[in-house]
């Protein structure tokens, strides 16, 4: 109901080490208020796509050579990934990445050090996070490093909430996860959706979780964009039932 272009990622190549070409002309568009996915198999270019959005690339000696990245119509892909963050942009790492040493509840404090709005607003969003993830509410004391994968995954986006972001970048949610808590943690991003606004663009090798969830999909095959649509379209379509949705 909203058609308002939020991310657009136009031709975009990336090559790490001067020499390998990873990305060969990838586009995409998020809209506001939009779960976009992104799919396909192992190194198909996902988290090099997520990471050429955020600027994270320098650090593993890529580089976007050719195309263009804009949020909100503005050119982003020399901004550094913290003047992303404050334009409302963040990203959640496949991996998880949470500060080990750190209870629960410090991890997600991390995530609101940009922000200038006060004690009280934080502490509300504190409360908003422990809404959605009721599960590490439970563990806020808890040293971050002895949760489980799931609690971890959830502390990751509970943290990326806390910057107050108009836009999450979520990188492989269900990696290592079982069946049952890969379905919770995508209803979660669809509430959050939801009742938040936050858009999300999602790289996911899970297709059939996935595009359950989403509203649109782009399908990735050796750093090219091959099929992309609305979810709904790409669920009955008949390569990607045989490709992707495989045995199901
Ligand atoms: P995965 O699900 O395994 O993360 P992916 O679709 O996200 O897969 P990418 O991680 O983007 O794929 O990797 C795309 C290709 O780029 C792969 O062939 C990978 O080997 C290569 N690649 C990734 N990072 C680097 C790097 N730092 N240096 C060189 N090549 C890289």
């Amino acid at each position: 109901a909203n058609d308002e272009t939020l991310l657009e990622v136009n031709n975009i190549e990336v090559i790490y080490n001067h020499v390998i070409l990873v990305l060969k002309g990838v586009s995409l568009s998020v809209p506001k208020g939009g779960i976009v996915a992104l799919l396909g198999g192992n190194g198909a270019g996902k988290t090099t796509t997520l990471k050429a959005v955020s600027n994270l690339l320098h650090s593993e000696r890529g580089e976007v050579t050719k195309g263009s990245v804009h949020y909100r119509g503005d050119r982003v892909q020399d901004l550094d990934p913290a003047a992303l963050v404050k334009r409302g942009v963040i990203q959640v790492m496949e991996g998880r990445h949470c500060f080990e040493h750190l209870t629960v509840e410090e991890n997600l404090l991390t995530g609101a050090y940009t922000r200038t709005d006060g004690k009280a607003a934080i502490q509300r969003d504190l409360e908003m996070v422990y809404h959605y993830f009721p599960r590490i509410k439970e563990r806020r004391k808890s040293q971050a490093g002895y949760t489980s994968g799931g609690e971890q995954q959830m502390v990751a986006m509970g943290r990326a909430l806390m910057s107050r972001p108009e836009t999450i970048l979520l990188d492989e949610p269900s990696m290592g996860l079982a069946p049952q808590l890969v379905e919770q943690i995508f209803e979660i991003v669809k509430s959050v959706n939801e009742n938040e606004g936050v858009t999300f663009l999602l790289a996911e090798q899970n297709t059939n979780v996935a595009l359950r969830y989403a509203h649109y999909g782009y399908i990735l095959e050796s750093g090219r964009v091959v099929m992309d649509g609305p979810a709904a379209e790409l669920r009955e379509n008949p390569d990607v039932k045989e490709f992707y949705l495989g045995m199901s």
